[in-house]
């Protein structure tokens, strides 16, 4: 069975969905950018729970996700998960982009969560290449396993540029 992926161009902390997935700052700083927009919608109490996570697992490493509740967002819960900065590309980075999508999709299923919410990881300050950055997203959701097991999978592109450059890939 196909995953039902959808594209909207949107500001994520609007969805309403069972999980909305943050590019999360490895320095916790929220700053600005998506992380910076759901810590300032989304209240105190998913930053405290971030750092509760982290502290007590020692970090989040580029890659990996953990989940803290919606708090005021009307999305449920957040999955936080560190995107990698583009560094020209001999780091890693495709890599540790895909594992992103593979372990928050992973730890939706595990939470019992059937509709999720992705904004377009590493795509901002952390300047990944935005066509890159598109194909990984869509092949690594294509591509998970138990994809069909969600209701649905919300593509969120805040820039035009990026809902184009997803729009030109799902329709080819
Ligand atoms: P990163 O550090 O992972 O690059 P950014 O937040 O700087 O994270 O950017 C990631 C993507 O999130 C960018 O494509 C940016 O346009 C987008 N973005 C910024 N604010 C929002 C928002 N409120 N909702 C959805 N996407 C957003």
């Amino acid at each position: 069975m196909k995953t039902n992926i959808q594209l909207i161009q949107a500001d994520i902390t609007t969805i309403d969905v069972d999980v909305i997935v943050n590019a999360a700052n490895s320095s916790l700083l929220g700053g600005g950018g998506v992380d910076g927009a759901i810590h300032y919608k989304g209240g105190k109490t998913i930053l405290d729970e971030y750092i509760a996570i982290r502290n007590k697992q020692g970090g989040c490493a580029t890659g990996e996700a953990v989940i803290t509740t919606g708090s005021n967002l009307p999305a449920k819960y957040v999955i936080h998960t560190v995107g990698p900065v583009w560094q020209g590309g001999n780091k890693n980075e495709a890599q540790l982009l895909e594992d992103c999508y593979t372990n928050s999709l992973r730890l939706a299923i595990e939470n019992k969560l059937s509709s999720i919410a992705f904004p377009n990881i590493s795509t901002g300050i952390y300047r990944f290449p935005k066509e890159q950055a598109a194909m990984i997203a869509i092949q690594t959701i294509k591509n998970f396993p138990e994809g069909h097991q969600f209701e649905k999978v919300l593509l969120v592109c805040f820039d035009e540029e990026n809902f184009l450059i997803y729009k030109r890939i799902l329709e080819a």
